[in-house]
């Protein structure tokens, strides 16, 4: 993680805006980094800035720690706040085509065959879930607390902190995160992701 603590900045797009092309659109790249990206880390810099002791807390912290967070700051943290934990994660966890790390390594691959049979029925069961977000919000295969894999579905900027979990993977199925390229066709994108996840 690029984060410490306040202020937070916009860790740079680890890669050129239309590396991901044609899967994810150079246009759509710029607005999903520069500008949505930016607007949650601005916002949570701004819900935090009247908080000195806040300012102390690493992003993780903030999103765990919640006994902490005064009422009326609460949910402009947790919304701006996993907006950023989220979207780190997105990013960093998509590269340009290549065979290898769009690949899970041995360890990795061997749990998702015992969990889901095979890597493309897994692939199917996750674009399944993917498709089953309603309204705004994110898919994400976790290594649960107990150590097993899980496929969840994440509403509007909630994370997988909350369950103690290590995500594996995840994908953005906001509509912003697509409608540029794909409108309304959110499982054409989510086969095109396919290609561009980095597997861990
Ligand atoms: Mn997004």
């Amino acid at each position: 993680m690029p984060f410490n603590t306040y202020p937070f900045e916009l860790p740079p797009l680890p890669y050129e805006y239309d590396a991901l092309e044609p899967y994810i659109d150079a246009e759509t790249m710029f607005y999903h980094h520069d500008k949505h990206f930016a607007a949650y880390i601005n916002n949570l810099n701004k819900a935090i800035e009247p908080y000195p002791n806040l300012q102390e807390l690493t992003l993780e912290q903030l999103l765990t720690w919640t006994r902490f967070l005064p009422q009326d700051t609460y949910t402009k943290i947790m919304q701006n706040g996993g907006g950023v934990y989220n979207h780190n994660l997105f990013f960093n966890g998509l590269a340009p085509y290549d065979a290898h790390l769009n690949a899970p390594a041995q360890t990795l691959l061997s749990d998702i065959e015992n969990t889901f049979f095979s890597l493309d029925n897994f692939k199917k069961v996750f674009s399944e879930e993917a498709l089953r977000v309603f309204g705004s919000g994110w898919t994400c295969l976790i290594y649960t607390r107990q150590g097993g894999l899980k496929i969840i579905n994440l509403k509007n900027q909630d994370t997988s902190l909350v369950l103690k979990a290590r995500p594996v993977i995840i994908m953005d199925v906001w509509e912003h995160a697509y409608y540029l390229k794909y409108k309304n066709a959110r499982a054409d994108y989510i086969d095109a992701l396919w290609h561009v996840i980095r597997f861990p």
